[in-house]
């Protein structure tokens, strides 16, 4: 399991690349694609899929029976990185050096010292119009080095960076780089021809499996988008339409076309209830009969500070699912979606865990509350277990990869219908 998901990572650099493999995926597993240009053709027992800025995706699966509402899972496709701003490279009289700002909030010291490369995509002049082609350069082409010791003796203490100043990469001393040049081969076109990009630097180490825990890059959120991709892979859904979205932009707020701030979930499930010929009232009665699991990864206890976490709601990795809870609904989980979920892993022999935030420690947010502005459905808040989120390469539970999955084949078998009176029915 966690192989495919190192092999799903490595390929995986950036948003754009994500998607592209996560529709390869479903490409391989029959999903078929439609575009949000086109008329949508939906039948029963199949499943297919739809991208926006090729950097969010939505699949869905639609059972050969009656479908009373969906089961929606969301993850997201982005991870912070540093963004190559356009002009991309700084020269002086000695070095060469990329261009770049923060996009989200990242843990800058990780960056230093390593072997970093460039992907994304770029946006190409065609005979009558423009085209998108992925790139990744792959092989190391630049570093942020740290300053030595000797001449910052507090380095060690107090750090802070200044992402304009400390952590600009290096690419090459003299000329012997052109990010023109390299990301033009890497697409296969003329530099000329190259109008735009979205560029960039990542991290190219591979994942990592050591004494029960595993280390990669991009663990948040490709540990949950991966492990959602295996199961709406594998589950067949009875008695709702089983969605899992995959969303950019959540490092940056999710308010973008394509977030899950966006209209893409809405637009989406009510084009596949228009498409299976219901009504806008039906539509909205199947909303009444859904759910959501918002799965992005949750901090475990960490064994040098276990001061910050919450006594009673601390989970551990390799401890199974972590349902996350926030008072002022930061994370969406409530009662009756915490209650249904931990049916759903009971039945699927998976274990739970619980989080929330120390009472004085304000945490992060996440796409569940996010998506709930635009799709209002009973959600669950959930996640892996990891240390050093928002590091460059950050350290999971071996074995939480397959209790996800698991947890979400049942999900996506299961259906919710609110039978009134605070009553649900889960089958
Ligand atoms: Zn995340």
């Amino acid at each position: 399991m966690n192989n495919g998901l190192f092999e799903f990572i490595k390929k995986s650099p950036t948003a754009y690349h994500a998607v592209s493999n996560a529709a390869a995926m479903l490409e391989e597993a029959g999903a078929v694609r439609l575009s949000e240009k086109d008329e949508w053709k939906i039948e029963k027992g199949k499943k297919y899929f739809v991208t926006r800025n090729s950097s969010s995706v939505i699949a869905f699966s639609v059972p050969e029976g009656d479908a009373a509402g969906f089961m929606i899972s969301a993850a997201h496709s982005d991870s912070p990185a540093f963004k190559i701003k356009p002009g991309g490279m700084i020269k002086d009289k000695r070095f060469v050096r990329l261009s770049t700002e923060k996009y989200g909030g990242m843990l800058c010291a990780p960056w230093f010292d390593r072997p970093l490369s460039v992907a994304g995509r770029v946006v190409v002049k065609t005979d009558d119009g423009v085209e998108c082609r992925l790139v990744d350069l792959v092989r190391p082409v630049a570093l942020i080095p740290s300053v030595a010791i000797h001449m910052n003796r507090s380095a060690n203490e107090n750090a802070s960076y200044n992402p304009a100043v400390d952590m600009i990469p290096l690419v090459c001393e003299g000329e012997r780089f052109s990010l023109d040049d390299e990301t033009a081969k890497a697409a296969g076109v003329n530099k000329e021809d190259i109008v735009a990009a979205d560029l960039f630097v990542y991290v190219p180490e591979h994942g990592v499996e050591w004494n029960g825990l595993i280390s990669a890059p991009r663990l948040d959120d490709l540990q949950c988008a991966f492990a959602s991709l295996r199961a709406f892979i594998s589950a067949e859904p009875c008695g709702a339409v089983s969605v899992m979205g995959i969303f950019d932009n959540e490092e940056v707020g999710s308010s973008t076309k394509q977030g899950a701030a966006s209209t893409f979930l809405e637009d989406t499930l009510k084009r596949i209830s228009l498409s299976l010929g219901k009504s806008g009232t039906d539509h909205l009665r199947a909303l009444a009969s859904s759910m959501m699991v918002s799965c992005d990864n949750a901090h475990s206890v960490h064994p040098n500070h276990p001061e910050y976490a919450d006594r009673g709601c601390d989970p551990v990795v390799n401890g199974g699912v972590v349902v996350k809870y926030n008072a002022n609904q930061k994370y969406t989980t409530d009662a009756v979606s915490a209650a249904l979920f931990s049916l759903i892993c009971e039945k699927a022999g998976v274990p739970t865990q619980r989080y929330a935030n120390r009472a004085d420690i304000p945490g992060g947010s996440t796409l569940g509350s996010i998506a709930n502005t635009k799709v209002s459905v009973n959600t669950v808040d959930v996640g892996l277990a990891q240390l050093a989120m928002h590091s460059c390469f950050e350290t999971a539970g071996a074995a939480d990869t397959e209790y996800l999955v698991r947890a979400l084949e049942e999900f996506f078998r299961s259906s919710v219908k609110d039978a009134g009176d605070g009553k649900y029915l889960l089958n």
